[in-house]
């Protein structure tokens, strides 16, 4: 596939057809990338095994990772699955349309390879506009992993899927920078209580706000290496930058002195950090990711696709206050990261 089109949504008074030519391409079993809340999705038709092999291919993505099944309504959620808990509907009646995805059992709906051959299959409704148009328009569930080539950030531009996947993809629809920036919540609602897969877009103290109990997956500490994450992508390298990237606890001090320490090695260091810290520091070359936790997730993965290896050698990273959006971000800095300097 040489041509993969691009439809610019924001700026043309033209909306409508751009959206029904790309429902019509995922109809036919082709890939199209499209804008989330959370991050750009990769979509194919997820009932059709060999629409969603594509998206394996032009992702590069491990097999036995499985893909998320992106749908416009409650009701369409309710007919991919079985064995619904009570406290799911709850949750779907707080956060759906919005980024949190249940795990449950997969009534076979779905494709095989959507599932990665598991008997649950992960599901969301997302609240983007132009992600809920193109999943009404086609009328059938869609799986979407991140548009982005397997290993590296996950794309919050519609730049960043082009710079991935152009050739190898159907289109893109370009709806500009997504919101929130880290993905979606994962919670396996197959158990008496929530459990979270993958900390992403919506706390674990908001979840606790409409349930009881919540728990997160053992493996996600990391202290035990023989815990198997519950989330099989868990356990793969994620959101790797171009440039090596050490995450440094201890805030703006530490991180100076690990900088000048580089600096005076010969190294070229690019330094990633909110603005309160780069505010404090002396350094060459910096990306500020915004100020609040809220402006860290959406700037992250575009702050860790900037660095390159023309540039700089390594890039130093602030760590963040893991509650509420900081559980997601320092989740996906501990995977970017290839050294952790802790306090
Ligand atoms: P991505 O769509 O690239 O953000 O990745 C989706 C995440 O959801 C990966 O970590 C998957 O392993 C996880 N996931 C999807 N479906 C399931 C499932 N049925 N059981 C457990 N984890 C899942
Ligand atoms: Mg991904």
């Amino acid at each position: 596939m040489n041509d993969t089109k691009r439809w610019n949504v924001i700026k043309s008074k033209n909306n409508e057809a751009m959206i029904k030519e790309a429902a019509q391409l995922l109809m036919d079993g082709n890939t199209v990338a499209f804008p989330t809340e959370t991050v750009y999705g990769l979509g194919a038709d997820a009932t059709n095994e060999k629409a969603v092999e594509k998206i394996f291919q032009a992702k590069g993505r491990p097999q036995d990772n499985p893909l998320i099944a992106h749908v416009a309504t409650k009701e369409q959620l309710i007919n991919l699955v079985e064995d619904i808990p009570d406290y799911v509907y709850r949750l779907i009646d707080h956060f759906s349309p919005g980024p949190i995805t249940y795990v449950l059992k997969s009534n076979g709906t779905c494709a095989e390879n959507v599932t990665a051959g598991l008997q649950t299959v992960g599901v969301r409704i997302p609240s983007h506009p132009v992600a809920l148009s193109l999943l009404k328009n086609c009328n059938i569930p869609i799986a979407a992993p991140s548009a982005n080539t397997s290993g590296k950030p996950s794309p919050t531009t519609a730049d960043h899927v082009w710079e991935d996947l152009a050739g190898k993809i159907a289109g893109v629809v370009d709806g500009g920078a997504t919101g929130v920036g880290v993905e979606s919540t994962v919670i396996d609602c197959t158990q008496d209580i929530p459990i979270i897969l993958r900390p992403g877009g919506i706390s674990k103290e908001e979840l606790e706000e409409v349930v009881e109990m919540v728990s997160f997956d053992p493996a996600l500490s990391g202290e035990d290496e023989r815990i198997t994450p519950k989330a099989p992508g868990m356990k793969y390298t994620h959101y790797a930058p171009e440039v090596p990237m050490w995450l440094v606890a201890g805030g703006s001090e530490k991180i100076q002195d690990v900088y000048n320490e580089l600096v005076t090695g010969g190294k070229r260091v690019g330094v990633l950090a909110n603005r309160n810290t780069l505010e404090k520091m002396n350094v060459e070359y910096a990306i500020s990711l915004g100020e609040t936790p809220e402006d860290v997730a959406a700037n992250l993965y575009d702050g860790l696709r900037k660095f390159r290896k023309a540039e700089v050698d390594i890039i130093l990273c602030d760590t963040y206050p893991e509650h509420g959006i900081g559980q997601a971000i320092m989740n996906r800095l501990r995977k970017a990261a290839s050294r952790y300097i802790e306090e």
